[in-house]
């Protein structure tokens, strides 16, 4: 699918890199049409992004009563408006965010019975093609108490075991995790026979590179994190974990980081190539498969 370089003219043209078959991917990004939406999308395309995984973002002004249908049916129709407007590839990801789990409480409901009906119904919208991977899920990434903890651990088991029957990737938000924390999640995994997760991973506490983990690392884009792995041999993914509210500034990072930090890459690695190989086509495609990304990819 590569076309390999012409010469060894410095490549900063990065039009040319996604020209070259590279999925210029940020694997995290929450959009609204009442956001800046499509200026996001053109940001990020402006920079040579050429393709993203567009994650539902919470709404606390839906209704409770059929939440999820709201919200996933939101989150599709915008991955269609993406794809007819600018013509590029858009994975979903549809799943419970571990905070709504508070929203349910206080509302009455039982948040686990809700978060796994939200579950059941993503995993329906997957197998009808509709959307790509399950997530954001797993566990509030601040201390809570124990209660809510063991819920949130029911929650993630069966989202890997829904996961594991979709053949989809587990997109998983969790606290920042030492080393047993990771052995625990993959220990949950291998009970659910789960084949793909993807770790979202909050950069306070950048030690977490050294843990060796099956988990994939989905890395925000920052130029110390990028810095950070590029020479580590592990398995990662970059995001911006971008949420569209413009009253919130760029948080987290702005959505055209990740084409940035492919000029960090290409400046600063000696194998760049084999780098960039690994993070913009054998990942995205190995979790997403090949099918999602045929707009994107021009071989
Ligand atoms: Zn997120």
């Amino acid at each position: 699918m590569l076309k390999s370089m012409a010469g060894s003219e410095p490549l900063t043209d990065l039009k040319k890199i996604s020209g070259m078959g590279y999925i210029i991917f940020d694997n995290h990004m929450h959009l609204r049409t009442d956001g800046r939406f499509l200026n996001a999308v053109d940001m990020f395309l402006k920079a040579g992004g050429n393709s993203f995984n567009l994650v539902n973002l919470p709404d606390a002004r839906l209704p409770v009563d059929d939440y999820y249908a709201t919200l996933y049916s939101s989150t599709i129709r915008m991955s269609e408006i993406i794809r007819e407007e600018r013509g590029i590839s858009v994975p979903v990801t549809l799943g419970p965010y571990p905070l709504d789990y508070f929203r349910f409480r206080e509302s009455g409901y039982d948040p686990v019975a809700e978060m796994k009906k939200g579950i059941d119904l993503a995993a329906k919208l997957i197998m009808q093609g509709k959307a790509s991977a399950l997530g954001e899920i797993g566990r509030p990434h601040f201390p809570v108490e124990p209660e809510i903890v063991e819920h949130s651990n029911e929650i993630t088991e069966y989202a890997m075991s829904t996961a594991s029957d979709t053949g989809s990737p587990l997109i998983l938000h969790t606290e920042d995790l030492d080393p047993d924390g990771y052995r625990f999640l993959e220990k949950m995994a291998d009970r659910t026979s789960l084949q793909q997760s993807i770790k979202i991973f909050y950069p306070q506490f950048p030690d977490d590179f050294e843990t060796k983990t099956g988990l994939v690392r989905s890395v925000l884009a920052s130029r110390s994190n990028v810095r950070k792995i590029m020479n580590s041999g592990l398995r990662f993914l970059l995001e911006t974990d971008y949420v569209d509210d413009p009253s919130l500034g760029w948080k987290v990072i702005p959505p055209d980081s990740v084409p940035k930090r492919v000029e960090l890459i290409i400046t600063e690695v000696t194998e760049w190539e084999k780098l960039l190989e690994n993070i913009f086509l054998k990942e995205p495609v190995r979790l997403f498969g090949e099918d999602i990304f045929k707009r994107t990819a021009k071989p």
